[in-house]
């Protein structure tokens, strides 16, 4: 197993965000984490990158503890997660934040020694393969054709895969996104569908939150429902989705 959950829990103060959460992640699946708004899908996902830590209970990636690993850390490990709304630059072309995003990349090619001896300028031979990755991330994000368009010239969507592209130059095995699909039109919904499935044809892992039932009901292999933060079902996506527990968390009963 890829990535095993095991008795997951986060409070806030008296409120607990994140209740004895279980699941597993096999390689290759998509996975979705479904729930109504505030059942504990972000906590959850952000437990898992490092950007919380849990009150209790353990995150195992390929049998290694790593709930208290960093955020950079996790992503060393293989393990990336992507933003609801990418904090994007409005006057940087898209190619341009590509090679902002290439530092974990930098990192993991050279090491962070190496990294430092950048500054004055990239090695020969690194930038060109840099660019060769960053082509082949765009083109596989199909955003090869505003590669030199401004952030601001892009459609809500195109932000948003921006920044799923900007994820995918860390190489992730594992890759966690939230909420891909908010805020997208039919056109853009029927886009990231696309690339999705892409990826995990190009053997990436996918684990993803969403708060309706349409996209991530077609997409995901595997869906867990939460509710309160607690699992209220898990198992094959139709399944989940026609478990009378979750139809009652969604219908609010
Ligand atoms: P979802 O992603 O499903 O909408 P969240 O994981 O964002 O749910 O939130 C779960 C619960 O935890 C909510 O009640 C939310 O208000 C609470 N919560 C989330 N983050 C914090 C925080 N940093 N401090 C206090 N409460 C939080």
């Amino acid at each position: 197993m890829l990535l095993d959950v095991k008795s997951l829990t986060k409070r806030f103060g008296g409120l607990t965000a994140v209740s004895n959460v279980a699941f597993g992640i096999e390689r290759g699946e998509i996975i979705g984490i479904f729930g109504p708004n505030g059942s504990g899908k972000t906590t959850t996902l952000s437990l898992i990158a490092g950007i919380l830590k849990p009150t209790s209970g353990v995150i195992l990636w390929k049998g290694n503890d790593i709930s208290n690993l960093s955020p950079f850390e996790v992503a060393q490990q293989g393990l990336v997660k992507t933003f609801q709304n990418p904090q994007l630059f409005p006057e940087l072309t898209v190619v341009e934040h590509m090679r902002i995003a290439c530092h974990l990349h930098i990192k993991r090619e050279l090491g962070i020694g190496r990294l430092r001896t950048l500054i004055g300028g990239m090695p020969v031979g690194l930038d060109r393969l840099l660019e060769q990755k960053i082509d082949q991330v765009l083109a596989l994000c199909r955003l090869s054709s505003q590669r030199n368009e401004h952030a601001a010239a892009l459609s809500y969507g195109g932000e948003k895969m921006l920044g799923v592209a900007m994820g995918m130059l860390c190489e992730p095995e594992l890759l966690l996104l939230d909420e891909p699909a908010s805020g997208l039109g039919h056109d853009e919904i029927a886009n990231l569908d696309a690339v999705l499935r892409d990826l995990k044809s190009h053997g990436v892992t996918l684990c993803i939150i969403d708060h309706k039932v349409g996209f991530l009901g077609r997409l995901a292999d595997r869906s867990i429902a939460l509710h309160h933060g607690a699992v209220i079902a898990s198992g094959k996506t139709s399944d989940v989705l026609a478990d009378e527990s979750v139809v009652a968390a969604y219908l609010g009963k």
